[in-house]
């Protein structure tokens, strides 16, 4: 009577989520725990955001909202795609949701049929995976590790194309790795995806201001492949809005009338108030996702050269998003006198335990023996969390 459908049961649950609940937990028990699993800025939402929300509550934004997004939204995302990555998508081409993640799994929902399959770069975010296995697709991973900047190249990408191929999904800046790559290595990927009219590119933009480069790419920028680009994107990473869950995709028309189809069946339009927050974020002063953004970078500085002082820890320099994604194969078959380290997982619950800081298992993002860790934390909670890190892991022999 309680069976869960075998769809459900196939689904792994989000590591990163899970992680960073399990930290809370321990945080409630009173236990000091520094949480660097989670991927979320750690900043208030600015001020004048919140104001837009508090303005549309007294302003009585409280009905149903259009499915795909206020009009008034939708136009401001299209504006934004014009003025800062230079390309158009009409507002009629926007559907905005409950977050990136929603539009995400919306599109590979609408898009991917039983069998299809999606060629996905790992390291590769949590979810895809677990997306395309809802829809019934098949995931194609094509592996990159830290000796290619965690990049694939345009050779790895076209070995992988088949007839059966759909999709290709692209992060950049990366989750979990913070790669980012060039104009030139994009480039490179569109050479070859000009030659397969029938793939589909979901690019996963959502990191697009957490960048260190000085500049940034939008895969819907090659007008050779423009018209079957998908982007998404949304304010929880630039503007420091993760529980207001606003996201949008930027799609071919027809793509966008089906995810609102989609969606007008399962969730309907999301969060009035959380919209007009939404539309003031982007049509405000873009100030703050710049003072963000130089607090990011300082905190990639501080925690790569902390990183590359602890031995056996191989590191790079991520150049994008904020996370750490360092090798630790060398802890493998260590042991403390107590426990044994057999994996990467392993060595994340080993920190968890005797360093009380939660990172996530690499094999969470399809790469084992590498670990994820958070740097959206103050400069206090990195400088100790790497602090009890180091101690912990001189301790296995
Ligand atoms: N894509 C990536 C790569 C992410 O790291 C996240 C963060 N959870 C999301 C999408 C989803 O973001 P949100 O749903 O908060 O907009
Ligand atoms: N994107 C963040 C992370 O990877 C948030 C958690 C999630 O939605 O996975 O940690």
């Amino acid at each position: 009577m309680t069976d869960i459908s075998e769809r459900i049961k196939a689904l792994a649950p989000s590591a990163t989520l899970a992680m960073s609940q399990k930290s809370q937990e321990l945080k409630a028990q009173g236990i000091d725990v520094i949480n660097l699993s989670v991927g979320e800025p750690d900043f208030p939402t600015p001020t004048h955001i919140k104001a837009a929300a508090i303005q549309a509550i007294a302003d009585n934004y409280s009905f149903y909202t259009p499915v795909p997004g206020y009009m008034t939204l939708r136009k401001a995302i299209s504006n934004k795609l014009r003025e800062e990555n230079g390309v158009e998508y009409a507002p009629e081409q926007i559907v905005v949701g409950n977050g990136a993640k929603q539009e995400l799994c919306n599109v590979i929902l609408a898009t991917i049929n039983p069998g299809d399959e999606v060629i996905i770069p790992t390291p590769a975010w949590v979810s895809y995976v677990e997306m395309v296995k809802l829809a019934e697709g098949k995931s194609v991973l094509v592996p990159a590790t830290i000796e290619s900047n965690f990049k694939i190249t345009a050779a790895q990408l076209e070995e992988t194309i088949t007839p059966r191929t759909r999709m290709m999904l692209l992060c950049s800046p990366s989750n979990p790795t913070g790669s980012v790559y060039s104009r030139e290595e994009l480039k490179a990927l569109v050479d070859v995806l000009v030659k397969y009219p029938d793939i589909l590119i979901l690019s996963d933009e959502i990191y697009e201001h957490i960048n260190y480069t000085g500049s940034f790419t939008s895969m819907a920028s090659f007008d050779e492949i423009k018209d079957r680009v998908v982007l998404i994107n949304g304010v929880s990473k630039a503007y420091a809005m993760t529980g207001w869950r606003i996201g949008f995709c930027a799609a071919p028309l027809a793509i966008a009338k089906a995810v609102t189809k989609l969606q007008g069946q399962y969730t309907s339009g999301c969060s009035s108030i959380a919209q007009k927050a939404a539309e003031a974020a982007y049509e405000g002063s873009q100030e703050c996702v710049e003072q963000m953004r130089q607090a990011f970078e300082r905190r990639r500085d501080l925690i790569v050269r902390l990183a590359e002082m602890i031995p056996g820890l191989k590191v790079n320099k991520p150049d994008g998003a904020f996370y750490l994604f360092p090798e630790v194969k060398s802890f493998i078959g260590k042991t403390d006198g107590n426990v044994t380290i057999h994996s990467s997982g392993e060595l994340a619950m080993y920190l968890l335990d005797k360093a009380r800081v939660a990172t996530v298992d690499g094999a969470a993002f399809c790469l084992d023996g590498y670990i994820r860790l958070s740097y959206a934390t103050s400069d206090d909670n990195i400088r100790e969390a790497m602090r009890r890190i180091a101690a912990a892991l001189a301790e296995l022999h």
